[in-house]
């Protein structure tokens, strides 16, 4: 049977690939080191897991609303209000199955064929994939580390065509953790308003930002970009929790009933038992997410020193998330250990074969010449890492 055009103009997700890799050597007794998983590498807390079993044990283990439960809905409508001071009703709230969901559900519901989506590079992996699965077209806007991996206002304003449907904002950004400043997401929102361009929020990383970083959700910057916004969040990165996959989505109500619609024809609810859980996580203590912070922050610290005593390799240093994505671009085109290493396909490839660490090459979010690498991995792990990548890089 034929595979269909869509499918095949499509490749499977680059980040997921890798971190399955990672995890089969591991299994097979190998000393890898995992840099290429994007999850924290705390447990869910167990108040969450609590309100899952009670979830279980009281029988709440049926159908439910398609676009999630009045309950959760409400967590995530005090949500929004307490963190980002922004206001929905129920009928403008819809939960997913995953953040991932969210956002593909969107693309579903906005994209007609030969529509245009602005995504600045580097992008997170799935963002043009579900574009293009949606029969759109993902316009690239590059930039680069001597930018912040930043893109301006007038760059989107000159990506735009009649064909332009909405843009992408992710911050703090995966792969780089690059975060904009309320007045950097205000500039963007000017061109959005001004020419009535969709914007999608991706604030998944929203808690993890470092330094005392305020976070600013695009949507709050001003009463008509909320209208023309839609964001996205999630439990994943947040609370630990990204096997349970819970994702919602917040926005104009005539996109969020078109996205239930969608899902009604496709998964229907998220389960049941995780609709629990994210309840107790969005309304429970917050009190973990600090000492989760004061963590992270450590080992960015600890890997971003790390990497830049490394000749041939700059990191910057970055305000958000758990990645790091640094410029590698000097050490191609040369030789270590007899092996000539071009690309940073080549590279990452390199290191898993010879150094067993696992990274994600930057082509895979669309940024040749740079590699990602993942600090949800404990201060142990990140030294061993370093000191292995300085090793392998020496001849
Ligand atoms: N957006 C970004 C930028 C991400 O890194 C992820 C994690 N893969 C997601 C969305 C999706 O997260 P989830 O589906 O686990 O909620
Ligand atoms: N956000 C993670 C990553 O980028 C999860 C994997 C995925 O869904 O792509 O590694």
């Amino acid at each position: 049977m034929q595979i269909s055009k869509r499918v095949h103009s499509i490749k499977p997700s680059p980040t997921l690939a890798i971190d399955a890799k990672a995890k089969a050597l591991k299994q097979q007794g190998v000393d890898i080191i995992n840099f290429g998983v994007g999850e924290p590498d705390f447990d869910t807390p167990i108040n969450i897991k609590e309100a899952a079993i009670s979830a279980i044990n009281s029988g709440f283990t049926k159908y439910c609303p398609v676009a999630g439960t009045p309950e959760l809905k409400n967590a995530i409508i005090n949500k929004l209000k307490r963190d980002n001071n922004l206001t929905y009703s129920p009928e403008e709230i819809i939960v997913s199955c995953g953040a991932k969901h969210s956002i593909y559900n969107i693309f579903q519901s906005i994209i007609d064929d030969g529509d245009e989506v602005i995504i600045p590079a580097p992008f997170w992996v799935s963002y043009t994939d579900m574009v293009i699965l949606a029969g759109g077209k993902p316009v690239i806007i590059q930039t680069n580390d001597k930018v912040d991996f930043k893109a301006t206002s007038e760059e989107i304003e000159k990506a735009l065509t009649s064909k332009t449907k909405a843009i992408i904002v992710n911050s703090p950004s995966n792969p780089t953790g690059t975060t904009y400043t309320a007045n950097e997401l205000k500039a963007i929102t000017k061109v959005c308003v001004k020419n009535k361009i969709l914007i999608i929020s991706d604030d998944i990383y929203e808690k993890l930002t470092y330094d005392n970083f305020k976070f600013t959700s695009i949507a709050e910057v001003c009463p008509e970009v909320k209208e023309l916004t839609i964001v996205v969040n999630g439990v994943s990165k947040a609370y630990s929790m990204t096997g349970w996959r819970i994702g919602y989505a917040a926005g104009p109500k005539n996109i969020i009933s078109a996205m239930a619609k969608v899902q009604s024809q496709s998964t229907s609810n998220a389960s049941s038992i995780s609709i629990k859980a994210s309840v107790e996580a969005l309304n429970g203590t917050q009190d973990y997410l600090e000492h989760m912070k004061q963590e992270f922050e450590k080992r960015r610290n600890y890997i971003v020193q790390g990497l830049n005593n490394i000749k041939g390799i700059t990191c910057r240093k970055p305000e958000g998330a758990f990645y790091v994505f640094p410029n590698i671009k000097s050490l191609l085109g040369k030789a270590f250990k007899k092996r000539i290493i071009n690309t940073d396909i080549e590279f990452a490839d390199y290191l898993l074969d010879v150094a067993k660490i696992a990274v994600v090459p930057g082509s895979a979010f669309g940024a040749e010449g740079y590699i990602r690498l993942s600090y949800a991995t404990s201060i142990e792990n990140i030294k061993r890492g370093i000191d292995r990548l300085m090793t392998i890089l020496k001849d």
